[in-house]
C-alpha cells in the first residue's frame, strides 16, 4: 500500500504510542482526583502542556487542550465572536477555510452575524487590500488559515496579524496543516487565536489544543467541571495530551530535514508527471505551499475515477471534492480559485509524509501510466 493521503491524516509515530501507553495501563488515573497518583498525572498532563508551549514559545496557560481541530475552530470563532457582547457582529474569513470554520460560520450568520469572505486569487491567496477594505468598526474576528488543507497555499498571516492587531480586531488561523510542519511566530503574527490537531502531525486522533492569547472575556463551548481553568471542562484525554506532546517535539526536532525530505519526494513526483503528462496543471502557490501537498489537474479523465483505479492498485490519494446529499460537489477550495467544475472534477490531492520514500513516488508515476495509458 502507498500512503499519500498525509494531508487527511498522518500514520501515528511509533515513540508517540510508546509515550501513551503508560497513561492506558499504570498510569489511567483521573488528574482531578485527590492521590498521590493522581496529583502525578495531572503533573504530567501540565509537562505536557508546558512542552506545546515551549514549541510556540507562549505561555503555558494560554494553551487549552480540545478534541481535535474542528473543536478548536468552533471555539475560536463562536466564542471569538461573542467576546464583546453583542457590539460587534461582523466578521472576517476567506472562501476557502476547512468546513470547520466555514460551516461556523454559517452558524454565526444564523445568530444574526456578518461574515465577509474574502476571495483567493487562482493560487490560493487572500488579497491583503480586499483584507484592508473588508474591516469595519463592528469587525470582531479575522479568521484565515495557516494553510489550505487541499492545495497547501500558506497565507500571509504576519501580514493578516499586523491589519488585524493595528485595527483591534481578533485573530484566529487554523493551524492544523502547519503545526509541526513549518515554523509559526505567534507573537510575530499577532496571533489571538490558533487552532491545532494532533493527528496531522503523527499524533494521535480525537487530541488537539486552541492557544487562547488572553482568557478574559473569553466564554466556553462547553459547560461541566473545571478542567482546563473551566474553560474547557471534561475528564481529560490523558493518553492523547501526552501523545500530541511527544509528537509535537519530535515535529519540531525534525521539522528542517523533514522538510526538506518531504519537499524532494513532493518535486520527485511533480516532475516525473510532467514528464509523462505535460498538460497537468498544479494548483496552488507555486512558491509559498505546504512542503507535502500536490495537488493536481489531470488533462482527460475524471477525479474520481483515477481514485478508484488508484485505490485498486494500493495507493490512497484523495478527490477535491466532498460528497453531499448523494452528489460529489466540486471543491469550494478550487472553485474559489477560479477552477471550473470541470477542471475540479479532474483534480486529486497527492500529500506527502514522512513515511512515504521515492518508491512510493515512482511506483505511483507508473500506476498513473497505466491507468490513463500514456
Ligand atoms: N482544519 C483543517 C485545515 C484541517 O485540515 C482539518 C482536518 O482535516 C481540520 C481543521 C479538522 O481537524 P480534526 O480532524 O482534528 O477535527
Amino acid at each position: 500500500m502507498i500512503y499519500l493521503d498525509n494531508a487527511a491524516t498522518t500514520p501515528m509515530d511509533r515513540a508517540v504510542l510508546e509515550a501513551m501507553i503508560p497513561f492506558y495501563e499504570n498510569n489511567f488515573y483521573n488528574p482531578s482526583a485527590f492521590y498521590q497518583a493522581s496529583v502525578k498525572t495531572k503533573m504530567q498532563v501540565e509537562s505536557a502542556r508546558r512542552k506545546i508551549a515551549g514549541l510556540l514559545k507562549v505561555p503555558a496557560d494560554t494553551i487549552f487542550f480540545t478534541s481535535g481541530g474542528t473543536e478548536s475552530d468552533n471555539w475560536a470563532v463562536r466564542l471569538g465572536a461573542f467576546s464583546e457582547g453583542e457590539k460587534k457582529k461582523h466578521i472576517i474569513t476567506s472562501a476557502i477555510e476547512h468546513p470547520a470554520v466555514l460551516n461556523t460560520m454559517k452558524y454565526m450568520q444564523e445568530k444574526g452575524y456578518e461574515v465577509t469572505y474574502l476571495k483567493v486569487d487562482r493560487n490560493g491567496i487572500v488579497d491583503l487590500d480586499e483584507l484592508k477594505s473588508a474591516i469595519r468598526k463592528d469587525t470582531i474576528l479575522i479568521s484565515v488559515m495557516h494553510a489550505n488543507n487541499e492545495v497547501g497555499s500558506i497565507q500571509p498571516i504576519k501580514e493578516i496579524g499586523e491589519i488585524a492587531s493595528q485595527n483591534g480586531i481578533l485573530f484566529h488561523t487554523d493551524a492544523v496543516q502547519t503545526f509541526g510542519h513549518i515554523p509559526i511566530d505567534i507573537e510575530d503574527c499577532h496571533i489571538d487565536l490558533l487552532s491545532v490537531s494532533a493527528h496531522k502531525l503523527y499524533g494521535p486522533k480525537g487530541i488537539g489544543f486552541l492557544y487562547i492569547r488572553n482568557r478574559k472575556d473569553f466564554g466556553k463551548l462547553l459547560f461541566g467541571g473545571s478542567q482546563e481553568k473551566s474553560l474547557r471542562p471534561g475528564t481529560e484525554n490523558v493518553p492523547g495530551i501526552i501523545g500530541m506532546s511527544k509528537a509535537a517535539e519530535l515535529s519540531y526536532e525534525r521539522m528542517d530535514s523533514d522538510y526538506i525530505y518531504i519537499e524532494n519526494l513532493r518535486e520527485l513526483f511533480i516532475h516525473k508527471l510532467k514528464e509523462v503528462m505535460p498538460e497537468i496543471v498544479v494548483n496552488g502557490s507555486p512558491i509559498n505551499h505546504l512542503p507535502g501537498t500536490a495537488n493536481i489537474t489531470f488533462g482527460g479523465i475524471t477525479g474520481e475515477s483515477l481514485l478508484i483505479a488508484l485505490d485498486q492498485q494500493g495507493i490512497c490519494a484523495s478527490a477535491g471534492s466532498a460528497c453531499s446529499a448523494g452528489a460529489i460537489e466540486p471543491s469550494h477550495v478550487l472553485m474559489a480559485m477560479g477552477l471550473s467544475a470541470k477542471e475540479a472534477s479532474r483534480t486529486l490531492r497527492f500529500s506527502f509524509g514522512r513515511c512515504n520514500t521515492k518508491e512510493d513516488v515512482i511506483n505511483t508515476i507508473n500506476s498513473l501510466k497505466s491507468i490513463c495509458h500514456v
